[in-house]
């Protein structure tokens, strides 16, 4: 299961992207593996993965990069996932372990089930509560999983030991890891990550098709900023995600929807006290879990 030269893992990493060029990069640094290899959708990525310093070899074609992998990492959109995991399953070699790192986890758990036949005990998924909004391995940083935390979601199909080994890979990487059912895991996400960026992209969508956008965004401040940062976010990625998780983003929308709602009632009946008091639920709530 090693790579026998050094007796450390060889990882492949599918998508050398921001997430899979940073996990191999805190990997290399932390010492973890013996050989990085990498595979991603052009050859422009991987050559550059490969002048970066990220990945240690490269193929173009993914069943050829994963075939002597002990681990391997696809880190590619949600919507590619059932793609990558069909071109891989028959190159994996026996006991190797499959993971990912997408932002919904139902659908990467149907999609690894439908597909990685004999290895999907050796699957195991996953999610790293870390990131920016800039993509593309150029982005790609070794600290960016530092004191951060990966959610796993394994299922009772998945072997302890496939678990305890990528637990240990994003230790390496300096994560705090837990686990978690992958329903709660999309629940939790579509509130704290999945709405907040459709309300960033919604509103910057919004404000655009005004007529004098100009005159509008001159005046954008710091807590527009703040607030719509996300909203330069990957298009691709945020599609894939929304429809991935799509009953759980769509319940936390309509909860939104009835808190404007109430906002705007308050708002109509001249009713401060109303207002205020949603503004300091709100305030306290922030204050006490976000510091
Ligand atoms: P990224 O920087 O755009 O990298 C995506 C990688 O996937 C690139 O190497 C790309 O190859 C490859 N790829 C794109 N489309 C593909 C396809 N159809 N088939 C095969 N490979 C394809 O994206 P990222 O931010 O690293 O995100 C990767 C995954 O991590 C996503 O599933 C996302 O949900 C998840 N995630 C993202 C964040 C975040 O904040 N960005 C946080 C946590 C989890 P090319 O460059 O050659 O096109």
């Amino acid at each position: 299961m090693t790579d026998s030269t050094t007796s450390k893992p060889h990882i492949c990493i599918i998508g050398t992207g921001l997430i899979g060029g940073s996990l191999a990069l805190a990997l290399k640094h932390a010492d973890f593996c013996g050989r990085i290899s990498g595979s991603a959708r052009t050859e422009a990525t991987l050559t550059k993965a490969l002048e970066l310093g990220v990945i240690d070899d490269y193929s173009t074609d993914m069943d050829v990069a994963v075939a002597d992998a002990d681990i391997v990492v696809v880190c590619v959109p949600l919507g590619a996932m059932r793609a990558v995991f069909s071109l891989i399953a028959h190159a994996l070699k026996p006991g190797a372990i499959v993971t990912d790192a997408g932002s919904a986890k139902q659908s990467v758990i149907r999609d690894a089930a439908e597909t990685l036949d004999e290895h999907y005990t050796n699957f195991v998924a996953g999610h790293p509560i870390a990131g920016t909004e800039r993509s593309g391995v150029q982005a790609a940083f070794k600290e960016l999983y530092r004191q951060r935390r990966v959610i796993l979601t394994p299922t009772d199909d998945t072997s302890p030991d496939a678990l305890h080994r990528v637990s240990s890979m994003w230790h390496a990487a300096g994560a705090e890891v837990e686990t978690m059912s992958a329903e709660h895991h999309d629940l939790v996400l579509a509130g704290t990550s999945h709405l907040p960026h459709m309300l960033a992209f919604g509103l910057v969508d919004c404000l655009n098709n005004l007529e004098d956008v100009n005159e509008i965004f001159r005046f954008a401040a710091g807590g527009f900023r703040d607030f719509t940062r996300i909203a330069s976010s990957d298009p691709v990625m945020w599609r894939d995600i929304c429809l991935s998780n799509r009953e759980q983003v769509m319940a936390m929308l309509q909860r939104f929807h009835n808190e404007m709602m109430i906002i705007k009632a308050a708002l109509a009946s001249n009713d401060g006290e109303q207002l205020q008091a949603v503004f300091e639920r709100a305030k306290k709530a922030r204050d006490q879990f976000c510091g």
